[in-house]
């Protein structure tokens, strides 16, 4: 099957051809259709399969067919103290792993009105502080110096997450976002391995009803 079929958003469609994928890998032709219907997931399968565009691709094209409703606030000019509130959240437990998943969230943004940014520890803030600020809607961040950012009051958090890195770090972070009250919330989980912290997690953040795919 081919992603023309899939159904996604035309300005998706376009950033998945510019970016010359033109099958979709086995982790994406299963998940993309599971994260459309706005079931929970869990899944594992090893580096380079595919998983960012996994869930990139279906959850941003939701967000093209919502820009106008949706889009995070812009900081009105001349405000100096903006608090960037993303409307997504993918955290990645390294820096290389932070850009490599910000790098496939510019592709895809390619065209929409949807603004990724990227935060990660062991570089200077204020750089990255100066890129939230002009407006953030789709967050890529190392759980360390999103904390930080959190608790300066330079980014906070809706109720929307995706993705996973440190357990203790995520589980502050989910707290901070008061996700575990919100009945609207979907929570995607990809990874290559499925060790206890994972499965813990698993249980604890996941609708019970998740999809559960290897
Ligand atoms: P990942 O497993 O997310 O790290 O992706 C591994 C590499 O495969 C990345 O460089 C992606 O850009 C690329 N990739 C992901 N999906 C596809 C696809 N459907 N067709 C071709 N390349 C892809």
């Amino acid at each position: 099957s081919r992603f023309e079929e899939a159904n996604l958003h035309e300005v998706m469609k376009e950033n998945i051809k510019l970016a010359t994928y033109d099958v979709p890998t086995p982790v994406q032709k299963y998940s993309i259709p599971v994260i459309t219907e706005n079931y929970d997931l869990m899944a594992c399968a090893q580096t380079g399969s595919g998983k960012t565009a996994a869930f990139l691709i279906p959850i941003l094209s939701r967000l093209f067919g919502k820009a106008k409703k949706l889009a995070a606030p812009r900081p009105t000019q001349g405000a100096r103290k903006f608090k960037a509130e993303p409307l997504v959240l993918i955290l990645a437990p390294t820096r290389e792993l932070a850009t490599q998943i910000f790098d496939e969230c510019r592709r895809f943004c390619y065209r929409s009105m949807m603004r990724p940014c990227v935060v990660y520890g062991g570089a200077d803030a204020l750089p990255q502080k100066n890129e939230l600020a002009k407006g953030c809607d789709i967050l890529t961040a190392t759980p360390g110096r999103l904390n930080d950012f959190l608790d300066r009051g330079i980014v906070s958090l809706p109720d929307r997450m995706l993705d996973m890195g440190f357990e203790v770090e995520i589980r502050k972070i989910v707290q901070k976002s008061d996700i575990l009250d919100d009945g609207t919330r979907q929570t995607l989980m990809f990874s290559a391995t499925f060790p206890k912290g994972i499965r813990s997690l698993a249980k604890d953040f996941l609708a019970d009803n998740h999809v559960f795919l290897t």
